[in-house]
């Protein structure tokens, strides 16, 4: 039976901040379902400890650095079948953020992750655990490869790489390599410096068997100076193991048939149901649920165009619709948001971060806006679809392969141009389509019926798992 372990800084219940999380889930879980063996290694932050009840496993073990010698202890919780291992160190994870705190990264953040992916090569070793796959995902877990090809070389499952977002790469001073007990000869541009700084994922990219990122449009841009963020390069050197492979989303939890967070629980038969769910959300956030309701579901980040859609608010005519964003980060949007929702009565905004408001509202929407900048995968629109809300979003990333504009017979629309009158005019399309009624719920069971579960992905995932397994030297087949 095949044995993967996932490490993932975010995972879903426990802890999230984006769609890492949500795929640290959903992707074990479907693993699992497809007879893997599979275990999810992750940090045991505050809210965890205080939320579920854990079991403590017997086992301790103090990580030796520069910077002093950090203890770690072990919990084990079990999730719908699902193994998770919670890592804990109170000093490095009871904090309020998990990377940062007031917009400010954690100047730490080399010595937490760093410790973390140590703590896990220990507990490997004093378990006697060797799984097949270490599946590693993003930054916060990219030092396990050269930890192993340094200081933990008996390890030898192939290792498997995520790139979830290529603009978080985990980079830091040169010397914390040396505070983290790493071979000088490492800092080198072969391996992990990269412009006089030392770069965890790129050390991942060197290392690892095999690298995947979250969609196939996303693995070529990423290869390309435009999205590649300075390690376009090195990926174009490392082709042959990369592959993108499309996130899925876990069609149990995101089942407006039988999601407790929503109104009225609805399928695409009885799509219509979506108007008492708009009715009540409306009524409830004291909005006119008689014009075509349009919400943002997202970090206040660049990437996501935020600001774009801000441009827009303050600028043009916008009565025609009903408007709800949820999100926080950007603090200059955030409080340009809250000016604008104090004089607009049509544009309700929520700060913060909110699972059952956003459920509610994928269920209510009659179109999601995602003009985002660049997007691996995106889950938000995937989401939004298996609601029956249509999305409008850019031509980038993930998006680019999930969605098809009505004019070619699809089910969205693509916002050409990124600036606010694109995305405005993009509004003006969906507003026609939601005049007529008839056609408006065509295209929302064309969505619904869409199938973006983890089935065909998780499998394919395996694939990949045993093609490097059983690797000789030859080039992969991917
Ligand atoms: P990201 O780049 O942030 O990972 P994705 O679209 O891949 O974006 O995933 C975002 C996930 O986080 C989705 O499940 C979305 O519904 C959720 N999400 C984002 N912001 C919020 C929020 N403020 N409240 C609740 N859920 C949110």
């Amino acid at each position: 039976m095949l044995e993967i372990l996932h490490i993932a800084s975010e995972v879903f219940p426990f802890s999230k901040t984006g769609g890492l999380a949500d795929v640290a889930y959903s992707l074990p879980k479907a693993q699992l379902a497809l007879g893997a063996k599979t275990k999810v290694f992750t940090p045991l932050y505050k809210d965890i400890y205080n939320n579920f009840s854990l079991d403590k496993v017997i086992f301790n073990t103090n990580i030796q650095t520069q910077c002093g010698n950090f203890n770690f202890q072990v919990y084990k919780h079990l999730y719908n079948d699902l193994e998770f291992y919670f890592f804990r160190n109170d000093h490095f994870f009871f904090r309020e953020g998990y990377y940062s705190e007031k917009g400010a990264e954690y100047g730490d953040n080399f010595l937490r992750f760093g410790c973390f992916c140590e703590a896990i090569l220990q507990f490997l070793d004093f378990f006697e655990l060797n799984p097949h796959i270490i599946h590693i995902h993003d930054w916060q877990a990219s030092f396990i490869p050269t930890l192993i090809k340094t200081k933990y070389p008996f390890i030898k499952s192939k290792i498997f790489l995520t790139i979830h977002n290529i603009t978080f790469q985990g980079i830091f001073d040169k010397y914390c390599l040396q505070m983290l007990n790493i071979p000088e000869y490492l800092y080198n541009i072969e391996f992990l410096e990269f412009y006089g700084a030392v770069n965890f994922l790129k050390g991942a990219i060197v290392f690892s068997d095999f690298i995947t990122t979250v969609s196939p449009t996303y693995a070529k841009e990423i290869t390309s100076p435009e999205f590649g963020y300075g390690l376009d390069g090195l990926l174009r050197k490392y082709q042959h193991k990369l592959k993108g492979i499309l996130n899925g989303i876990d069609y149990e939890f995101y089942n407006p048939e039988r999601d407790n967070f929503i109104y009225e629980k609805y399928n695409k038969e009885n799509i219509y149901k979506k108007e008492t769910n708009k009715n009540m959300l409306c009524n409830k956030l004291s909005l006119s649920n008689n014009k075509p309701l349009f919400i943002y579901i997202s970090r206040f980040s660049e990437q996501k165009g935020i600001d774009l859609i801000v441009n827009m608010l303050e600028t043009k005519d916008m009565s025609n619709f009903t408007i709800v964003i949820l999100g926080s980060g950007s603090i200059d949007i955030e409080e340009r948001l809250k000016a604008i929702s104090s004089y607009k009565n049509n544009i309700y905004v929520y700060i913060g971060y909110n699972e059952p408001l956003a459920h509610k509202l994928y269920a209510s929407a009659d179109f999601l806006l995602m003009p985002s900048r660049f997007e691996p995968c995106g889950l938000s629109q995937l989401i939004a679809m298996r609601y029956g809300t249509i999305p409008i979003v850019s031509k980038r990333g993930g998006l680019i392969d999930t969605v098809k504009d009505i004019k070619e017979k699809g089910y969205g629309f693509f916002v050409d141009t990124l600036n606010a009158h694109s995305i405005y005019y993009n509004m003006e399309r969906a507003y026609n389509l939601y005049c007529d009624k008839e056609h408006l719920y065509n295209i929302a069971y064309k969505c619904m019926s869409l199938d973006f579960s983890w089935r065909k992905h998780a499998a394919e995932y395996l694939r990949c798992y045993k093609l490097s397994i059983d690797y000789n030297g030859d080039s992969y087949e991917i």
